[in-house]
């Protein structure tokens, strides 16, 4: 039996907010084509472990590898992102004003390096990536639509279907279901579940119905640290989880 192999992994994490210690001593590890649920009450420093990983906030220890060995805790955002971990923040960074294809098409470019992103020229390749894309996040039959015409989950899409054409290894998500109608957070779950057929993710989410409807991996942090690890049914049966979501 072959273990799957560990695309991320981050040891004994803390992070210092001018004295206030948002994540202490976390460790958390992901394997390949993994979809991890990281879970917690409000100020449990989900959205802070999100921001280490990527490189958006430096931990003050701990350390971050990436892929098995490669040391991303000190290396700059854009670099992290370059080596293929994609990060989705709660609200969708799209251009409004132009198409969904416009969109995809810079998304696109830019996984090329390309630095005058507008006049580099698409190939056939890249277009057949683009409409396999479009599919994906159903998006083909609104290719030309203007993307701040789209409806709220649509614009979620749009900017995953973006992140998928840079070609991550690793997508943090971070609540992708919020506000967004029962269907639409349908959709998403199965968008989610093709994904990971390729890519591994990690998803910050309150939606405990949505955590609940895949039978995925939970990560519960409190207070900047690991509260529990497991299946969503050994994480309820956990006392000290009861107790951080009483009230809830
Ligand atoms: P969660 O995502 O689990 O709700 P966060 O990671 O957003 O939690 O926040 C964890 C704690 O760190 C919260 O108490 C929050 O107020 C604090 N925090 C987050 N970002 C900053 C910041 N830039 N400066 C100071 N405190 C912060």
């Amino acid at each position: 039996q072959k273990e799957s192999p560990v695309v991320l992994q981050c040891d004994e994490v803390t992070v210092d907010f001018d004295g206030f210690k948002a994540v202490q001593g976390m460790n958390f590890s992901l394997t390949r084509g993994e979809l991890r649920f990281l879970i917690g009450p409000n100020g449990a420093g989900k959205t802070t472990m999100l921001d280490v990983i990527c490189g958006k906030v430096k931990p003050a220890d701990g350390k971050v590898l990436f892929s098995g060995s490669v040391d991303i805790t000190r290396k700059k955002e854009h670099q992290i992102a370059e080596l293929g971990i994609g990060r989705k923040f709660q609200t969708p960074s799209i251009f409004p004003s132009l198409t969904v294809m416009e969109n995809f098409e810079i998304a696109m470019k830019q996984n090329r390096g390309v630095f005058a992103a507008m006049r580099a020229k698409m190939r056939a390749e890249d277009r057949e990536r683009i409409q396999a894309q479009l599919e994906l996040v159903g998006l083909s039959g609104k290719a030309g639509w203007r993307a701040g015409d789209l409806s709220h989950g649509e614009k979620q899409w749009l900017e995953i279907g973006m992140m998928l054409l840079q070609e991550p290894e690793i997508l943090l998500l971070d609540e992708p279901v919020a506000g967004m109608t029962d269907g639409e957070t349908e959709k998403t779950g199965e968008l989610l579940q093709h994904i990971r057929k390729t890519q591994s993710i990690v998803v910050v989410e309150h939606d405990m119905e949505f955590v609940r409807s895949f039978a995925s991996k939970v990560t519960v942090m409190h207070e900047g640290k690991l509260l529990k690890e497991g299946s969503m049914e050994e994480v309820q049966r956990d006392d000290r989880v009861a107790e951080v979501y009483l009230g809830k």
